[in-house]
């Protein structure tokens, strides 16, 4: 298939939903770790199509989810200082802290700017040589080059008063985690398509060399993610287990070398703190010890807030695909995309926000 409209034929969407129909006989579960994969699943109902033996199950695919809640509480405490500025993607904005949020502090006359792009925030900081200028450098692989880059140019240009609060993970050793949790059973992972597009096929390799599991990574449209899903059956029916692409418009074997060049020029890897999975070894980046004059909390010598989850809100246990947001009793009544109460009902991307929006018959 050559044309983005081939991947958005409902007649052959149909025809996979019919072999994945023959090939069902037993239930299969199958785990996406990507915020776009649960929106596009979820706003295509691609559920309903489905036959019931083939659950899929959301993971920790949203950078915002992810995050966690200290996080956000250290970025609120940096917002009293009166010498910083701090920046941050909007979604990140909206996310609760154990009080408040950094749209709450904004509103409070803290300077809290929403940018679009840490380049931006280089700049800004060059503007404002008087203020320390704080990004807050959240995401995946797929962000990790962009934040590489604006350190490097800060450096290159001298820019002191640039700096960043690192929460950058990564997502294959994460993945390694999930599976290797006890209680949670996985038969294949549909696994990112921007995050491959990133690091290429080879790191997800050994869900297959060394757990016999089958995979593939898949693009956004519903013929994409029906084909993935179809990959994961047929591997399964022929006791196959390999890494398919799916996504050969944007995902090569090896990725995309300038931007890991940038990452590795930069960054390395180190233990991270994620929302409802504690820390995991291997699974975040850190600034390497050329650039640490750029770490928010090393620069100005900053304790990180404790973690403290907010009471009721069960995150962590929906990221980990253990139970739906259906289960969580603040769903839709405390909790909403207007009054969101954990950090999955605030970005788009977040289950429990696809939930709200796109399953109507749970009220
Ligand atoms: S692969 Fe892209 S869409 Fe999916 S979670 Fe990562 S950044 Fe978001
Ligand atoms: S519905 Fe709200 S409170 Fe419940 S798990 Fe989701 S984000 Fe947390």
């Amino acid at each position: 298939m050559k044309y983005l409209t081939e991947f958005r034929d409902p007649g052959l969407t149909r025809k996979l939903v019919q072999k994945i129909e023959n090939m069902a006989d037993k239930e299969i579960t199958i785990m996406e770790v990507c915020g776009t994969h649960t929106m596009a699943i979820f706003k295509s109902g691609l559920r309903q199509l489905l036959p019931h033996q083939i659950r899929l199950i959301s993971g920790p695919g949203c950078p915002v989810c992810v995050t966690p809640q200290s996080y956000i509480d250290t970025a609120i405490q940096l917002t009293e200082r009166q010498d910083v500025i701090i920046t941050a993607f909007g979604d990140m904005l909206r996310v609760p802290g154990t009080e408040g949020s950094l749209m709450a502090q904004k509103s409070k006359g803290r300077d809290v700017r929403m940018v679009y792009s840490p380049l931006d925030v280089v700049q800004l900081a060059a503007e404002n040589p008087q203020k320390e200028v704080i990004f807050l450098a959240v995401g995946f692989e797929t962000t990790a080059p962009t934040i590489a880059l604006s350190v490097e140019q800060a450096k290159k240009a001298n820019i002191n008063n640039y700096s960043i609060l690192q929460s950058i993970k990564t997502m294959p050793n994460t993945m390694e985690e999930l599976v290797r949790e006890e209680d949670i059973q996985i038969d294949g992972f549909l696994c990112p398509g921007h995050v491959s597009a990133v690091i290429g096929v080879k790191p997800y390799r050994f869900l297959s060399e060394k757990y016999s599991l089958p995979a593939v990574i898949a693009g956004f449209e519903p013929t994409d993610i029906i084909m993935g899903i179809y990959h994961i059956l047929d591997m399964l029916d022929k006791k196959e287990s390999q890494v398919r692409n799916e996504y050969t418009r944007l995902v090569t074997e090896d990725g995309n070398l300038k931007a890991l060049e940038m990452i590795e020029r930069v960054f390395e890897e180190t233990a991270s703190v994620w929302r409802g999975l504690g820390s995991i070894e291997g699974t975040g980046l850190r600034l390497r010890q050329d650039y640490e004059s750029y770490d928010t909390v090393k620069k100005l010598g900053i304790q990180a807030a404790p973690e403290q989850p907010a009471k009721g809100c069960i995150c962590g246990e929906i990221l980990k695909g253990k139970v739906s947001p259906l289960d969580c009793r603040l769903f839709s009544t405390k909790c909403t995309p207007e009054t969101p109460v954990g950090a999955c009902m605030v970005s788009e991307e977040g289950t429990c926000a696809a939930y709200y929006r796109y399953k109507p018959n749970h009220f």
